[in-house]
Parts: structure tokens; sequence; C-alpha cells
């Protein structure tokens, strides 16, 4: 069977395949610098993976204590060299992206300390940690004062606004690289470097933080590269390739993941114990999938980008600004419209297709949230998916692909939903 028929008994009209294939004429000199990208990535991920001398040895399963876990022990060699850090830590009993920033928070702070966000308000869920929303064990429970600065109007640092806030309590920043589901712009590797380089002239030892959360293989840099002390982030998201089942890292200076293993185990034990169980092939395999499963993703959100903004919605960011994480908002200003576009993007997955997605109450939100997801690994946004929150202005966050094909195949049935239901116009 040809692939249009295939494309064809995918419910998908003649009409929107066109349309599809005339948009992808267009991305494709972007397409290639992404695949570029991804070839310089690929590299450093081999070369990290040699330098430590990864062998068979290192996916043997390991239990009890996990003294000389081999695989783990290099795995955290890979991640230090892949990230130009002194030490990582790289672990499945690193729940998830919110429980390592958590981490590495209580790992450095101290009681009288301040904390500064010089980029706005984080990731929702780091609200509780920090204790901005009230919560037991939060940071703010532990005397650890916070203080937010907002980015300009035109989503600039306020460097002004930053130096002011700066002073000898000031222990630590925290910098998210991802807008997350916020409307502001993802920030550059470069750009955060320049924070860090800023923040740096006023007092070098203040401990900078990025919370790399969907921003990993994207730019040629890691935060790690340009200054940060410590760089977090998620193995359900990008550098676990859609492989790794859990687990987050840490990778950073190594007097602060020291501190950070402390905090994971135990004062002493650190990072001696602490078995992998069977999960290191996953991990290793992984990572050296992650450069192409990246690009992959973002070749799915640039696609998603301007099929949506041709069409005449708010698109962020739009379909030639650069990348700087993997998350696509697309405001369809109404309620049928991103039901029917996550009804799509769920009738494409390989996992739960046959499932129709609903807004429901989800815990921590005002109002009622749908999610699409038909996904290998439960929660795992590296993979195809998208969420949005039932209210103004109607924008859908869309994210991941392990593969191109699937990300066009998404994106194309979401389209096709709107059109069957006739919530949009394409004349
Ligand atoms: C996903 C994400 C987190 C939290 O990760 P979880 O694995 O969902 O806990 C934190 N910050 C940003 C920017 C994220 O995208």
């Amino acid at each position: 069977m040809g692939i249009e028929e295939m494309y064809a008994q995918f419910g998908l009209t003649g009409k929107v395949i066109a349309y599809s294939e005339k948009t992808l004429d267009g991305l494709k000199p972007r397409f290639e610098a992404i695949d570029r990208r991804a070839e310089a990535a690929q590299l450093r991920v081999i070369d990290a993976m040699q330098y430590a001398r990864v062998d068979a040895s290192c996916f043997a399963a390991t239990n009890g204590y996990g003294y000389d876990d081999v695989g783990r022990d290099k795995l955290e060699k890979v991640y230090a060299r892949l990230f130009g850090t002194e030490d990582a830590l790289v672990r499945p009993q690193i729940t998830c992206g919110t429980h390592a920033l958590s981490l590495a928070l209580h790992a450095v702070l101290r009681p009288g300390d301040e904390l500064i966000s010089p980029v706005g308000q984080p990731y929702e869920t780091l609200k509780s940690v920090i204790g901005i929303t009230k919560a037991s064990n939060s940071l703010e429970e532990y005397g650890v004062s916070y203080r937010q600065i907002e980015l300009k109007d035109d989503f600039s640092f306020d460097y002004d606004a930053i130096r002011e806030a700066i002073t000898e309590r000031t222990k630590m920043m925290t910098i998210q690289r991802s807008k997350g589901y916020q409307v502001r712009p993802s920030f550059s590797v470069e750009q955060i470097g320049e924070l860090i380089g800023f923040i740096k002239s006023i007092d070098p030892s203040i401990i900078c933080m990025v919370d790399n959360c969907y921003g990993e293989f994207v730019d040629d840099l890691e935060p790690s590269q340009v200054g940060a002390d410590l760089t977090v982030g998620s193995l359900i998201k990008n550098p676990g390739g859609g492989l790794a089942p859990l687990g987050g890292y840490i990778a950073g200076r190594k007097d602060l993941i020291e501190q950070c293993a402390y905090m994971l185990t135990s004062p002493g034990l650190g990072k001696e114990v602490g078995a992998s169980l069977s999960v290191m092939p996953s991990f290793y395999q992984g990572l050296f999938m992650a450069p192409t499963v990246t690009a992959s993703a973002l070749k799915g959100a640039i696609f998603a980008a301007s099929v949506y903004e041709n069409l005449g919605f708010d698109v962020l960011p739009n379909k030639v600004e650069p990348r700087h994480d993997i998350i696509q908002a697309v405001t369809l200003g109404s309620a049928e419209r991103v039901i029917a576009f996550c009804r799509g993007i769920q009738a494409a997955a390989p996992v739960d297709s046959h499932v129709t997605p609903m807004p429901w109450d989800m815990p921590g939100y005002d109002c009622q949230v749908i999610m699409a997801a038909g996904a290998f690994v439960s929660g795992s946004s590296i993979e195809l998916s998208a969420d949005a929150p039932i209210r103004e202005p109607y924008a859908v966050y869309f994210q991941g692909g392990l593969t191109w094909p699937h990300a066009k195949l998404g994106i194309m049935k979401s389209l096709q939903q709107l059109v069957d239901e006739d919530l949009v116009d394409m004349s």
C-alpha cells in the first residue's frame, strides 16, 4: 500500500495531506539545519561514551546497596563529559524533573539563605518546593527566603532589578530555560550565559542552577557550558530519548553534586549507594538516541507552528523563530478546537489510540485540563503529547514525537479532526 493510501486509512483526506505536504516544502532548510545540529550532538554523545569506556558490564542489573555499580558510575561520567561538568548524578531514584530540581535546591540552601528567580515565576510544581504555595517541607519552612524578579515587558532580563535584589544572603539563583506553560519565549543558552555572567560579576559565589527541562540537545551548548553551576533535568524528557522509563539528572560542580548525593541518599553515603536494578541499558541507549529523538520533536513543533500559523492561529514560537526547547503553543481560541486538536493527537498514537481524551479536574489547576498522550512511558512528554487548560485563550501545548513520521501524523490528524468538526477554514 502506498503512503497516500495509508494516510487515507488513517482518516486523512486529500485536502489535509496536500496542505501538509505543501507546508513541508517550505520547511526543508530548517529541517536540514536541525539534522546538522543533531549530527553534532550525536558525535558529542558518542565521544562521551567512548571517553567513559562504556562496555557490556555497564548494562548488567544490580541490586541491594549498589556498591560498585559500574553502569551507574560510568553513566554519570558520560553525563559529566557531555555537559562539560566536573561530576553528575544520574539516577532512577530521582523520580522526575521536579524531584531533581527540589533535590538540588534542598541540597544547597541552608536556613537564612535566599533563593532568587531572575526570570519570573518558576514552573508550576516548583511553587510548592519553594513555598510560594504553602507546602510542608518547602524551602520556606526551612527558613530559606525567596525573591522573584519579573522579566521586562519585552521579556528581556531586568538587570537593574536583579542587581538590586542581590544581598549577602543570596546563595542561589534558579533559571528556567524553557517557557514551560507560560507566555514568554524560552531562553537560548547564549542568553542564559549572559545572565549568569552578569550575576557572577556581582558575586561570583552565587550558585546558578538551570532548570534544563525540554532544552537538552536543542542548542549546540548546554547551560553547564556557559557557567551554570548545576544543570538539572528529567530523563522522561529529551535526554532519556524515550527509552528511559524514569529518572532525573543533575550535572555540575563536584562539591555541589556531592551535596545533592548526600541529600538523595544519606550524608556519608552519597553517590556510593543506589542500585540501578535493570534500568541502565535504557539510560544508555536512550541517551544515545536522544539527539535524533529531540530533532524529531523539533521538526514536529516547527511543522505544527507552520500549519497553524498559516491557518491564521497565534503560535509560540512562530514558524520562523529560532527554537530553544521542544514545546509548541498554539492558541486555538475555543474549547471545541482545543478538544478536537487533542483528540487528533491521541488518534495518531501507537498506544491508547482508541481512547478519547476528555477535559477533567486536575489537582493544582483552577480549571479543567485535557491531555492527549499515547505513550510507552506513562506521562512521558518526549513522546508525542498535547495538553491544554480549558480556559482563555484556549491554547494547546504540544510537544514530543520519538520519530518525525509519528509527529507528522499526529499534527495531520489534529488538523483533520478540526476539519471534520468544521472548526477550521482551509479555503
Ligand atoms: C517538565 C518540567 C519540569 C518538571 O518535570 P517533571 O518531570 O514533570 O516533574 C520542571 N521545569 C520545566 C521547565 C519542565 O518543563
